[in-house]
């Protein structure tokens, strides 16, 4: 999908193409251009165990008055997507309407405009605020003159002579019960008829296994997806592993590559026979940021600036060529203060209680007064007591052991700026700014040795 789906005016080709050689070239097999026509020709073989990364490649129909008559002028977003990425679809009409407010929809509508198409529109059944694209593919459809309309469910695909005229949308509100649960009510206003050359329904895809056999023992649960262990990401086929989109449904690149690392292990693990549950901890580790005595290693100002946008290329170029890139990516000066706006979450506020004074010095000096000596108690009564209330209960409370008075340190991290005054102003080192390292765990270099006699 990251080649026939994500385009490559937002990811180059040139760009995946260095990403999988690097797997490529780590010298194993492959067999291209092979549609897997049936899982148990796969099973029957000599293998310890299967992966399976097939992702969820059934794109959603939408079954409307017109929809057959306008046969091949309407199209299901990602097969459309897939066939303009192999070079099959070259042009589109002038007046385009997408579907579906997700990110497919986004994906449509701009490679739409770079297809011929002029008038592309993008209509969503509910409200805009509700739209599941991601707010930054929204502003990137915008900034190319595309026009998003809200609350209009398609009623029909208009057909004349034959050949598809456009749609036309019923005028619907978003209105809640008293449950909070949402319908969509007719306004009664008049319907709205846009004028198409052709539609792209981008409402969703759905997992599809048509090539798996159901006696194998793998078994399918709701929406046809296999039940598998969340943490092992084994199937009810022991030996058979599932991962990425395949495994629960349409998600994301860098999920897909977390499942992989998972799914690794479990297989790892299972071809040394192996409890899977006895996984291997990832790599964590704090390491201090001073390095002299008023000197920290990383940078603790606060800014306020907003978040900095990616500068685009010229529209008129981008728009004329599908695989024109159009983030260019921040330049050093913009890179720079885009770095500057790092909260440093990842440098931790670390207290050793053997060293503190109870000089109460860090507490003067935090800004945020997230820094109390006080009594213990319970948490709820804690929280209260705090110099300024802890009153985010989905964060927890930093508590130091008993100190040498009988009080604790409490630290509310919800406020805490990680601008490491506290470290800087204390005078036993009490308090330290320590960088939080964290290397997800991998499978061990053992599933390169030979296994399973
Ligand atoms: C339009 C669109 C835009 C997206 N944009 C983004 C984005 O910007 N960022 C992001 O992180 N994610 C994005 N995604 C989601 C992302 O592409 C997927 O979540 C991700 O690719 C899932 O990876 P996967 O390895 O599980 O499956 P896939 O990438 O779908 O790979 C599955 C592979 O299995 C092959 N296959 C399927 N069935 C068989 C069979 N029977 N035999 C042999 N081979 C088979 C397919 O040909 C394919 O190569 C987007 C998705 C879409 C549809
Ligand atoms: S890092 Fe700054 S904000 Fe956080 S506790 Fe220390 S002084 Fe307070
Ligand atoms: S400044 Fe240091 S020694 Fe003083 S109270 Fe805070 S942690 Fe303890």
């Amino acid at each position: 999908m990251m080649r026939t789906q994500i385009p490559s005016f937002r990811l180059p080709e040139e760009v995946l193409d260095e990403e999988v050689n690097y797997i490529l070239d780590m010298g194993i097999h492959t067999h291209f251009n092979t549609y897997v026509q049936s899982m148990r020709s796969i099973v029957e073989q000599d293998y310890d165990a299967i992966f399976v990364g097939t992702g969820a490649p059934k794109g959603r129909d939408l079954q409307l008055p017109g929809r057959e008559e306008a046969g091949k002028r309407v199209h299901i977003g990602i097969e459309w997507l897939a066939s303009v990425a192999f070079e099959h679809t070259k042009s589109i009409g002038k007046k385009v309407i997408i579907l579906g407010g997700g990110n497919t929809a986004m994906d449509c509508c701009r490679t739409s405009r770079r297809l011929g198409g002029e008038e592309v529109t993008v209509v969503v059944r509910s409200p805009f605020n509700t739209m599941k694209a991601s707010p930054w593919e929204i502003e990137d459809a915008q900034r190319e003159d595309i026009p998003i309309y809200n609350n209009m469910p398609p009623k029909e695909f208009v057909i004349e002579h034959g050949q598809l005229k456009g749609v036309i949308f019923e005028k619907v509100e978003a209105v809640f019960d008293a449950k909070g649960k949402r319908s969509l009510v007719p306004t009664g206003e008049p319907d709205v008829f846009i004028e198409a050359d052709d539609v792209i329904i981008a409402i969703g895809q759905d997992n599809a296994f048509p090539w798996i056999e159901r006696d194998l023992g793998i078994e399918f649960g709701k929406w046809d997806i296999p039940v598998l262990n969340k943490t092992t990401f084994q199937s009810t086929l022991p030996k058979v592993f599932f991962g990425g989109d395949a495994a629960f449904g349409p998600e994301n690149v860098i999920t897909a590559v977390a499942h992989g690392h998972q799914a690794a292990i479990s297989i790892d693990l299972f071809c040394h026979g192996k409890d899977l549950w006895e996984r291997p901890s990832p790599m964590t580790n704090l390491i201090s940021q001073k390095m002299g005595i008023h000197e920290w290693m990383y940078d603790s100002a606060v800014v306020s600036d907003e978040r900095y946008a990616v500068p685009h290329a010229d529209k008129k170029k981008t728009l004329s060529n599908r695989k024109v890139e159009v983030e260019l990516g921040f330049d050093q000066v913009l890179g720079f203060k885009e770095a500057q706006r790092c909260l440093n979450c990842d440098v931790q506020t670390v207290f050793n209680t053997s060293r503190c004074i109870e000089c109460d010095a860090c507490m003067d000096i935090c800004p945020t007064s997230c820094i109390t000596f006080t009594a213990n108690g319970k948490e709820e009564d804690l929280r209260g007591r705090l110099l300024a209330p802890a009153d985010n209960e989905s964060q927890d409370l930093y508590i130091s052991d008993i100190l040498k008075t009988g009080r604790i340190m409490v630290k509310d991290e919800n406020v805490c700026l990680h601008c490491g005054l506290c470290a800087e102003r204390c005078p036993t080192a009490a308090w330290d700014m320590q960088k939080f390292f964290y290397n997800v765990t991998k499978a061990s270099s053992e599933c390169l040795t030979p296994v399973l006699a």
